[in-house]
């Protein structure tokens, strides 16, 4: 049985305690990668257990768990983006097959979609198979197109009976003020660092505080990042930014360009910040481990040019999710980069 982040606990407490008048859509909301997908199935699985536990915990043995455990509960669905359903493609897919046999090179969408949503009705039009709860987990719900998030708010609107919405979100203005206004808020939180680091250690991340910094504090993406094939790509990249040359960029490109470009942007992002707060702060957020190199660099680069960079990286990484070619991509933006620097 999967245990709840220990930053979770408090806010845990006080969301279960509301299960004899649990509002009938709930909305959580917190920082990316902090364990609110975690958070929130764990909650489903509590409000479907037919005997839970002290502490609201989902007890593990009865029916209802069994059937959770093993995505077939009847009163339980899950509405997520199709690129998010590959990516957790080890599930059997409760909402019919038809997805795994549409594996096919259309790049699968990031959207959640309006038949999504209306797909849902036949489900909320019948009685609750066992007399409990009836839950609809949806994550990430910014991603629902506005077609979808209409449909959603009419459901909302006229909630169907013992049904529970539960949303979940990094950024609640991306979502529409009318399904806000509809949902019970919940915040969960940032971890603290110590923290968030002893849970790195359990999870034996090695540099887990370097890692944390890099992951701006978020635990899950300082793991994922120790974890991933492509932290030797980051590496590669990073060894870019501390020797900026135009000389090379080129072949770190081509080295680079199976590596999502979304990812090396947000280095870059990160990277600009630290050598921004370096020059002006004496101070690194996200990449401690390279103080060194960063007070080499902010000695020869200009405060102005270096502003200008960051605000067009951020333009860049409006169309990093699409770039027409990744290595020319990453090598305008590596070239961009070294041009900052006096020689
Ligand atoms: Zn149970």
């Amino acid at each position: 049985m999967a245990s709840l982040f220990p930053w979770h606990q408090a806010a845990w407490k006080s969301l279960t305690a509301l299960r004899e008048r649990m509002p009938h859509a709930v909305l959580l909301h917190g920082p990316a990668e902090t364990g609110k997908r975690e958070f929130s199935e764990a909650f489903a699985k509590s409000l479907l257990c037919e005997n839970p536990l002290a502490g609201g915990h989902a007890c593990g043995e009865c029916v209802s768990c069994g059937w959770v455990a093993q995505y077939s509960h009847p009163d339980f669905r899950r509405v997520r983006p199709e690129a998010l359903e590959e990516q957790v493609g080890d599930e059997s897919d409760e909402e019919g097959g038809e997805k795994k046999t549409a594996k096919t090179s259309k790049t699968p969408s990031k959207d959640i979609k309006i038949d999504q949503v209306r797909g849902l009705s036949d489900f909320l039009n019948v009685s609750t198979h066992r007399q409990g709860f009836r839950i609809v987990l949806m994550y990430p719900a910014d991603a629902l197109n506005s077609a979808a998030a209409n449909a959603l708010l009419k459901m909302l609107e006229e909630p169907p009976p013992s049904t529970i919405f539960i949303l979940v979100t990094d950024s609640l203005d991306r979502l529409l003020p009318t399904i806000l206004s509809r949902c019970r808020k919940f915040a969960l939180p940032m971890p603290a660092k110590a923290e968030a680091l002893q849970w790195l250690q359990q999870q034996g991340v090695k540099e887990s505080d370097a890692r944390l910094a890099e992951a701006g504090g978020a635990p899950l993406a300082a793991q994922a990042s120790a974890m991933s094939e492509d932290s030797d790509s980051v590496s590669l990249f990073i060894n870019e930014l501390i020797r900026p040359s135009s000389a090379t960029a080129l072949k770190a490109a081509e080295a680079l360009q199976k590596t999502p470009v979304v990812g090396l942007v947000t280095v870059m992002q990160r990277w600009l910040y630290d050598l921004f707060s370096v020059k002006l702060a004496s101070e690194t957020r996200y990449y401690p481990r390279y103080r060194k190199e960063l007070d080499l660099l902010a000695a020869r680069i200009d405060a102005a040019a270096l502003m200008k960079a960051t605000k067009s990286m951020n333009e860049r990484r409006a169309i990093a999710e699409h770039p027409l070619s990744p290595k020319l991509f990453i090598e305008d933006m590596l070239l961009d980069y070294s041009a900052l620097f006096v020689k």
